[in-house]
């Protein structure tokens, strides 16, 4: 079974997030007074600061640290407005900036991202369905909005003369797309379920409840209706959302990376039995072949 994320993975995050990030910064702008080439300035400046120092700045989520805040435009963005409204020197209560930072500005601008696949993300997901190997997208955004995405890939493949064959396509993901995972949920009741990283002075959150939950209905089963974990390959562009949880019940994870992606989460990935790191979306079906044949 190969289960795949979506957002980052099969689209490249940083493109679809440029018009939400512009849209972010003139609302920033117009909070402090100042041209919005002044904003972009404190910007680039905080961007190349927090990038440098991934390990410093985590996403928060009911008091505990989930996920770096430095690995998409959408995450990286409140720390960054965060350092920009502090510079500017503007009163506002923690509240306030709060509601503006995770709420207003983000709901608003989100709705401005473009769609951008990855390289290769068309062949991967037509190659799964040509084969109908069992594979599943789990993603913490709406189903409605993946499969508005794969229903472009759909009409990309499918011309005039051969749009059933796009029908069919859309038809074989849309029953294989979990949307709303929350991956981002995460429980530190038990030690066990943590993972220490050199470097990140604060532990991995592997205990992810919703999450688990997708994982547990996807995994092939024994006869006694457990999973089997090892039968699985997860591959994902955040490491602590995707990867975490699967690598921790004894799945293969491969870590689809990026420039943003922090180097320790490399090298944890690299030094793991299970653990594997990619650059492309060509190398995904190998990886998923291979730890097939392995399992
Ligand atoms: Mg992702």
């Amino acid at each position: 079974m190969l289960i795949l994320d979506f957002d980052g993975t099969a689209t490249d995050a940083e493109a679809e997030g440029v018009p939400f990030t512009k849209g972010y910064l003139q609302d920033i702008a117009e909070k402090v007074g100042w041209p919005l080439e002044r904003v972009r300035h404190y910007y680039d400046r905080y961007m190349a600061e927090i990038l440098a120092e991934p390990h410093e700045y985590a996403w928060m989520m009911d008091g505990l640290a989930v996920a770096p805040a430095t690995v998409d435009p959408y995450l990286r963005i409140k720390p960054i407005a965060r350092k920009i409204i502090r510079e500017a020197g503007i009163d506002i209560s923690e509240e306030e900036l709060q509601e503006l930072l995770t709420k207003d500005w983000y709901i608003k601008n989100y709705q401005l991202s473009g769609t951008s696949f990855r390289p290769g993300t068309m062949e991967l997901l037509h190659a799964l369905f040509i084969s109908r190997e069992p594979a599943a997208i789990v993603t913490n955004s709406h189903t409605d909005a993946v499969l508005a995405k794969i229903r472009q890939l759909a009409m990309d493949l499918g011309d005039e003369s051969c749009s059933e064959t796009g029908n069919n396509f859309y038809n074989w993901w849309k029953d294989r797309v979990y949307g709303r995972a929350k991956k981002y949920v995460a429980r530190d009741e038990d030690s066990s379920m943590r993972l220490a990283l050199p470097v990140l002075d604060r532990p991995v959150l592997c205990d992810r409840p919703h999450y688990l939950k997708v994982l547990e209905q996807l995994a092939p089963k024994d006869g006694d209706g457990r999973p089997l974990w090892s039968q699985v390959t997860v591959v994902g562009d955040i490491f602590e959302l995707d990867g975490a949880l699967p690598l921790s019940l004894g799945s293969r994870f491969g870590l689809l990376c990026n420039d943003m992606t922090p180097p320790y989460e490399v090298d944890f990935l690299c030094g793991h039995e299970r653990g594997c790191v990619l650059e492309n979306v060509h190398e995904i079906l190998p990886l998923h072949r291979e730890g097939r044949s392995a399992a």
